[in-house]
């Protein structure tokens, strides 16, 4: 099989699969036991939170385990708008978020906030001008994403954070980092919240970690037993919090010959994209080294994965969340309609290779003599 589809979820690595099993069936207590056997489960998953830490190049601040990237966006988001909510009800973000933060906007737009939404370019960038002119004095919340799942697009979320600062010093920012973390660099000034999630980097699903920058008092997500700094109780799921910390050690350590090769596989499926006659690769300035989104001119997305599906590559149409919508994302940047309809997004991990790219392409080239 060949797997293109790794924004949607990884394959669990195998140093995250080795802590996992060990904190599954050696160091199984509980980590919050005060006898020994429970401290090393502590020290396991407090090892895996520096690792996380470390990975993301901050010395300071909280790092709190969620459920995962759509946790941590909600928590984030909804904190917020409540904290600030005597300042300001206007809340800024784009409309090519990932629907976790898109909901959650939604919601508060119920309750009385109002909500910017910035547009994105045709080719899926977000222009630091339009953040700009969207930031007001009342703004109480940025959220931004830093890559775009869809198209890989980079967002200039430093520079909108430190405009955000500038013009609103109260407000809040947070940053959708699901699709950045282990694939960009991601610098934090003037970051308050980051979203991450470990199955995205070769962790296990279910997990997840928000940043909280040191400083910032968020309320707790779960009442309970204490746990993680008494802001999100309940026994900590010391298995999935040891491979996500794995994981976390893994990429940074190969960081720059993976990330490296893995773009270089991006440009040559771009390259090779580009034999197929009526191909629109959706490429901005400033791209992530791992997802490549391309449309036709005919074709339907849903029957193009299915034949390659039966060959056994896997890649997606839009996002994996969207089954079956046609993508805001592609729709915001007013993509032209048959190359929505038939779009498809190819996410590489470090493994992919330009031989399985020459695969894909033969076989994608097939599939597309199906429409006249
Ligand atoms: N944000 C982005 C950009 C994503 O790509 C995803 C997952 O697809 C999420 C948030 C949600 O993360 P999770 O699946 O861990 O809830």
């Amino acid at each position: 099989m060949i797997y293109l589809d790794n924004s949607a979820t990884t394959k669990v690595l195998p140093c995250a699969l080795e802590a996992a099993v060990n904190a599954m069936t050696e160091n199984y207590g509980n980590p919050a036991a005060v006898h020994s056997f429970g401290k090393q489960a502590n020290d396991i998953l407090e090892n895996a939170r520096k690792d996380i830490t470390s990975a993301l190049g901050v010395k300071k601040g909280t790092l709190v385990f969620t459920s995962g990237g759509t946790e941590s966006i909600n928590w984030a988001i909804n904190f917020a708008a409540d904290k600030n909510k005597h300042k300001g009800k206007h809340i800024v973000s784009t409309k090519i978020e990932h629907a976790a933060t898109l909901e959650t906007l939604k919601a508060l737009a119920t309750k009385g906030f109002e909500v910017t939404l910035v547009d994105p370019e045709r080719d899926g960038s977000v222009s630091l001008d339009k953040i700009k002119a969207a930031i007001r004095e009342d703004t109480i919340l940025l959220s931004i994403m830093a890559v775009c799942n869809e198209t890989g697009a980079v967002l200039p979320y430093a520079d909108a954070a430190k405009y955000m600062k500038q013009v609103n010093k109260d407000a809040f920012v947070h940053v959708d980092g699901v699709q950045g973390f282990m694939k960009i660099n991601m610098p934090l000034d003037n970051v308050d919240f980051l979203s991450i999630s470990a199955h995205k980097i070769g962790g296990v699903k279910g997990i997840g970690a928000l940043y909280i920058r040191d400083g910032v008092k968020i309320t707790p997500m779960l009442h309970g037993g204490y746990q993680d700094m008494g802001l999100r109780s309940g026994t900590q799921a010391v298995p999935q919090m040891a491979a996500f910390g794995a994981a976390a050690k893994y990429h940074a350590e190969h960081f720059a010959e993976d990330t490296a090769r893995m773009d270089e596989v991006r440009r040559y499926c771009i390259e090779r994209l580009s034999e197929i006659e009526g191909s629109v690769v959706a490429v901005s300035e400033h791209q992530a080294p791992h997802v490549v989104n391309v449309g036709f001119k005919k074709g339907r997305s849903e029957v193009i994965i299915r034949v390659l599906s039966d060959k056994g590559i896997y890649v997606s149409g839009g996002s994996a969340c969207a089954k079956g919508k046609k993508s805001h994302v592609l729709l915001a940047m007013n993509r032209d309609p048959k190359a929505i309809d038939s779009s498809l997004r190819i996410s590489l991990s470090e493994e992919n290779t330009k031989e399985e790219i020459d695969i894909f392409i033969d076989t994608l080239k097939m599939a597309m003599k199906m429409f006249r």
